[in-house]
């Protein structure tokens, strides 16, 4: 008890610290995605204004993370039984859907500007300046964001979004010079569907496991048939019925069986073994029905 109470203890500060890692790195995006768009609107930038959009993005991200953190804690109550954990996989869907437009819309302004090539005239200086400032604060997100990475999936993946990011700045300051010193303006439009495909790239796996996600399937993280093998390897356990394995939210999963054990069988003591397989596979939610087979 006295070790369990210790250990909440721990994960409620890393909880905490987090949060204020987020939040943090909301409001540094969140200034900067103000910055870009209006560099970009004030200098005929469609790079820059799609860069404020994949930022944009970023930021709601961001947010959605945070409010996952949260919900992740919020207790069980008699209508809603799991608590609100679920609709950390609602919201990751509903993310992944608003960056795929996000991103079409980015697709559709750049091929419309490269077929009106002679009303481009994007600043290139501005572009190199405003993507520099771009580099410093994805720079500062990576610092703030590593701290805390070992300690929690999303935030990995935040770390890593935002390397990413910073080697997209530097192609954009790049690009910048290049359209500054020949005057090739159509590779503003050429960055902004490189980011849009980006964007893509980064978003669709998400898309997808969260949308299997909300019909219950089996995360990604576990191997169903690993488990199922793992517990018909149970000393008198003789079949399994009706195994369900689904999240409970994006970063816990739960599991249902019935369980036929053979006459005779201590089924407390085979209920326990049960248990710490299928917690060995990733599942710290078991519920199991044990019934003597005939
Ligand atoms: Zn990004």
């Amino acid at each position: 008890m006295e070790h369990h109470h210790h250990h909440h203890h721990g994960g409620e500060k890393i909880t905490a610290d987090l949060k204020k890692i987020y939040i943090c790195a909301i409001i540094l995006n969140a200034l900067f995605v103000a910055f870009e768009a209006w560099m970009g609107f004030h200098t005929d930038s469609l790079s820059l204004v799609s860069d404020a959009g994949h930022k944009l993005v970023d930021v709601f991200s961001l947010g959605l993370t945070l409010l996952a953190f949260v919900l992740s804690t919020s207790r069980p109550g008699r209508k809603f039984t799991f608590g609100f954990r679920k609709l950390t996989v609602i919201i990751s869907l509903l993310n992944a859907v608003f960056v795929v437009v996000v991103a079409g819309s980015i697709i559709f302004e750049s091929i419309e500007k490269m077929l009106d090539a002679a009303s481009l005239s994007p600043d290139g200086e501005a572009i190199s300046i405003t993507a520099a400032v771009g580099i410093v604060v994805n720079a500062l997100s990576v610092t703030l964001l590593s701290h805390k990475r070992k300690h929690d999936v999303n935030t990995r993946g935040a770390f890593i979004h935002m390397l990413t990011d910073c080697l997209l700045s530097i192609g954009v300051v790049i690009a910048g010079f290049v359209i500054k010193a020949t005057g090739f303006v159509l590779l503003d439009p050429i960055v902004s569907l490189c980011i849009a495909g980006f964007i893509l790239a980064n978003i669709l796996g998400v898309l997808v496991e969260s949308f299997k996600m909300s019909i219950d399937a089996v995360p990604e993280s576990i191997d169903p048939a690993k488990i199922e093998d793992s517990m018909l390897k149970v000393e008198g356990v003789e079949k399994i019925n009706r195994l369900h394995i689904w999240p409970v939210s994006t970063t816990e999963t739960a599991l249902t069986a019935e369980v036929f054990v053979s006459p005779g069988t201590d089924r407390d003591a085979v209920a326990e073994v049960l248990k710490a397989r299928i917690k060995e596979g990733g599942i710290d939610d078991s519920t199991l029905e044990l019934r003597q087979s005939c």
